[in-house]
């Protein structure tokens, strides 16, 4: 067998500084898939043009974007019948298709919806109107938090231990997942995705990491930020409800200072200063 030409230090040195530019060129793919700031199909789009990304394993693609992680990264895979090593620039046009119908989950039929804004805005007023009034399908969340006085087990949350809620995130079973104020808060997957292919409207009531995360799996989601009239009306609100001790009222006022700042990320931004009006106008969203 012949040896390879040997490179000048020169030519060595510009191949080195080429691998190190893709490298960074790839993590910050990867961060921004995690972030939420680009898709899946944005990638694919790139990998077209760009050999860095092109050269990018399509595991570490799919267990980059957040929520999805390695276990369901080979899982889809394996359906898809894509080999372990496979890299983006060596898939199919088969293959590459059923990666983009995986991920923008094309069979949901009714819309989704997804309702955010800072603790005590009125999201679960709001939610609860939607759910009387409606035929909106909404979604109950797990969470480790302990139950507040008037909250029922599997209507107002299915209260889990850490232990449960770490075997519902090794088993795939939330559709998006994120911590908050010392708890953690999951949206059940399947019961989504039963309701949105028999053709219901479905409203998830999360926070904002969870909402990201759900633009990025269902690009096709609707994204609603609800929003204060003020923020003495915010104040008085969570002060209002009194279901919180005041250590976790004032943790929740800082962290809503962060939630208001979110509000530019979303698809509609609604004032709640009367919660039949806030209804209406997801109504007509639908
Ligand atoms: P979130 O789910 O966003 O944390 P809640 O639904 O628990 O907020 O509402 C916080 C408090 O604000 C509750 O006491 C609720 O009754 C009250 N509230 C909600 N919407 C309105 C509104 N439009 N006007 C006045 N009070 C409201
Ligand atoms: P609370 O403890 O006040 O009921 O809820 C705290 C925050 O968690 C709220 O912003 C609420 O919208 C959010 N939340 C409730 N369920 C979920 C969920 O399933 N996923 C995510 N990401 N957030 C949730």
């Amino acid at each position: 067998m012949s040896t390879p030409p040997k490179l000048t230090p020169q030519a060595r040195a510009a191949a080195l500084e080429k691998a190190k530019v893709s490298r960074q060129e790839r993590a910050f793919i990867k961060a921004s898939l995690k972030a939420g700031d680009v898709f899946l199909s944005d990638v694919l789009d790139m990998a077209q043009k760009n050999e860095a990304v092109g050269k990018m394993r399509v595991a570490d693609l799919l267990s980059s974007l957040s929520g999805v992680g390695k276990v369901r990264a080979q899982s889809i895979m394996e359906k898809i019948g894509i080999s372990p090593t496979r890299r983006i620039q060596g898939l199919g046009v088969h293959q590459l298709l059923a990666l983009r119908k995986e991920f923008s989950i094309p069979t949901f039929r009714g819309k989704l919806f997804v309702l955010s804004g800072p603790g005590g805005v009125g999201k679960s007023t709001v939610a609860k109107e939607l759910r009387k009034n409606s035929d909106f399908w909404v979604s109950i969340s797990a969470t480790t938090r302990e139950p507040r006085a008037n909250e029922i087990e599997g209507i107002d949350y299915k209260f889990l231990s850490n232990e449960e809620f770490d075997r519902e995130i090794a088993e795939d079973n939330f559709l998006e997942w994120a911590a908050f104020a010392g708890s953690r808060y999951g949206s059940p997957r399947r019961p989504v995705e039963t309701a949105l292919a028999s053709g219901r409207n479905v409203l998830l009531e999360i926070e904002i990491a969870g909402a990201r995360q759900v633009k990025q799996h269902a690009p096709e989601a609707i994204l609603v930020f609800l929003e204060p009239p003020s923020w003495e009306e915010l104040v008085g609100r969570l002060e209002g409800r009194a279901t919180d001790s005041p250590e976790r009222r004032a943790q929740r006022l800082l962290l809503a200072q962060e939630e208001l700042a979110a509000a530019s990320f979303f698809d509609v931004v609604i004032t709640n200063d009367q919660v039949s009006k806030v209804v209406d106008r997801l109504l007509s969203l639908a």
